[in-house]
């Protein structure tokens, strides 16, 4: 059998090594069913070991202590992620089926935190008072130990980066538990720690494997201060859930159904092109998504005409293949499950345009929809209510501008939110009022190491990215010193 990536061990002590289960599992290319890579089904046996193996390095290693360290050893796997730039490129294509350029952007966007956080760790302040002539209160951040990081597929690499940098930045172990689907480009980013000799033995180790199996075996253990999990809001109920036993810390960076809002003073040509964008990017498997464009009446037809031209000529296809601008579903559940919604739609709304699986040119050998746009729904339609997390946009409208934020907040979700006008103050005002992680104006989804992204309401607890993103991983400890001579 044959694997465009390869077969991969686990990852633990600084050395691979397979299961205790002896068993494996595969990820196939959502673009045409070939098969991608090959890694281990671990068990719970083998948390337990990586477990133990993370307390030991980060009580014995010289890590938790080394600052510097810890920055040249981020800046190093930074530098080899750029070193194998193309191959990585066309890797994390295959196994997740997005275009080369979203790739290339991924892996960019995982250097960038690997470079924001390395340079961060040198400089993780804490502070001191003076109590009176004689006392002082001392704030210091520690790290926390080990900690367990669980990464969804739509983003392995960045999602990762963006999450496990910090936590080592700030001097913490880690146990990472990748997403089944994309075992294999993770393995991939996880062995070019073999050649970079600033990470000691056992500091980052990595199990594949149910999620679970194992990575619920990660929150239910002791020994694991904190789980970091990004992915669905209900796994993230269980985590919550689960994690209480141990009375875990958790960062929860869960799902979205955002909205960009757009007035009829906006700059037309720079909406629309971020509304497809915003959509249709990773067809439409981002968190972030725009998924909700929610324009002002009176520009509706206008908007509907633009999209939908600009959405029948994007070019779908095999994201390996130059010039594709939208690729494949990641997997046959998620595809079935986009195509459920847009069943509803059809019946409670209108589609504008899309809603078709596409088979043309061979793609019926993989998880192909056409772009997707869908309006006329009732506000609380589970198409307008619920993450489809596919290429499916809903259109909505609003006459005022409290109408517009009330729409905007109308979901159980508030992780992103964009505004559209040329009036700053109404943009700033509407910014504001959004029950959302983040608000972009007069653009969208720029996701930068240095902000901070995380949730309102069921899109999360916490934040990552940012200063808020490290701290999340540190606990704050009060060391008083008292020299005031005993009278
Ligand atoms: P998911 O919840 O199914 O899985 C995420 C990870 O959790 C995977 O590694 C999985 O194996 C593991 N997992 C599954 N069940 C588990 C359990 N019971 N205990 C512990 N771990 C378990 O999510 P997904 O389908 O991989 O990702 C898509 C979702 O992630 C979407 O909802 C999306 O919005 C969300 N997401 C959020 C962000 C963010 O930053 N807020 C970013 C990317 C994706």
């Amino acid at each position: 059998m044959s694997y465009s990536i390869g077969c991969f061990d686990n990852y633990v002590n600084g050395k691979f090594c397979a299961s205790s289960s002896g068993e494996t599992m595969e990820t196939k290319n959502p673009a045409n069913g070939s098969l991608v890579a090959k890694v281990q089904k671990s068990t719970v046996d083998d948390v337990h070991e990586a477990v133990r193996v993370a307390n030991e390095a980060f009580n014995n290693a010289d890590w938790a202590w080394n600052p510097r360290r810890r920055t040249r050893a981020l800046f190093a796997w930074a530098d080899a992620i750029r070193n194998n730039m193309d191959d990585l490129m066309r890797k994390l294509s295959m196994e997740t089926g997005k275009p080369l350029q979203e790739a290339r952007g991924e892996l960019m966007g995982s250097i960038g935190y690997l470079e924001y956080y390395g340079a961060m760790a040198r400089s993780l302040y804490g502070g001191v008072t003076s109590i009176d002539k004689d006392s002082y209160s001392m704030l210091v951040r520690e790290p926390l130990g080990a900690v367990g990081i669980i990464v969804p597929w739509n983003y392995p690499i960045t999602l990762l980066m963006r999450d496990l940098a910090p936590a080592l930045a700030a001097g913490n172990t880690a146990v990472v538990k990748p997403a089944n689907q994309t075992s294999g480009i993770t393995m991939e980013v996880i062995s070019l720690l073999e050649g970079i000799d600033e990470i000691p033995a056992g500091v980052v180790n990595a199990l594949t494997g149910s999620g679970r199996v194992i990575g619920m075996e990660l929150v239910r253990t002791k020994g694991i201060e904190m789980i970091n999990f990004t992915g669905s809001s209900s796994t993230g109920k269980t985590i919550m859930r689960e994690a209480s036993n141990t009375m875990k810390k958790l960062s929860l960076e869960l799902g979205g159904k955002s909205a960009s809002v757009v007035f009829a003073d906006a700059d037309f040509d720079k909406a629309m092109t971020f509304a497809i964008r915003s959509i249709f990017t990773h067809a439409g498997q981002l968190c972030t998504s725009a998924s909700r464009l929610v324009v002002e009446e009176s520009i509706k037809d206008k908007v509907l005409d633009e999209l939908t031209k600009r959405a029948q000529a994007l070019k779908v296809g095999n994201g390996l293949e130059e010039g594709t601008q939208m690729g494949a579903i990641s997997t046959k559940d998620q595809f079935d499950s986009i195509m459920r919604y847009i069943e509803i739609a059809r019946k409670e709304g209108r589609i504008v345009t899309g809603g078709k699986q596409i088979t043309r040119d061979g793609l019926d050998q993989g998880y192909f929809i056409e772009p997707t746009i869908v309006t006329d729904l009732p506000i609380d339609s589970r198409v307008a209510q619920e993450e489809i997390f596919g290429p499916v946009l809903v259109v909505q409208t609003f006459k005022t501008e409290e109408e517009a934020v009330a729409i905007a907040n109308s979901t159980a979700f508030g992780l992103a939110s964009g505004v559209w006008s040329k009036d700053i103050d109404r943009a700033m005002r509407v910014a504001r009022r959004m029950k959302a992680g983040s608000t972009w104006i007069n653009t969208y989804n720029r996701l930068i190491p240095e902000a901070e992204t995380g949730g309102y309401k069921e899109s999360g607890i916490g934040r990552s990215g940012g200063r808020e993103g490290i701290l999340e991983f540190t606990e704050v400890k009060h060391i008083m010193i008292d020299h005031t001579p005993l009278r």
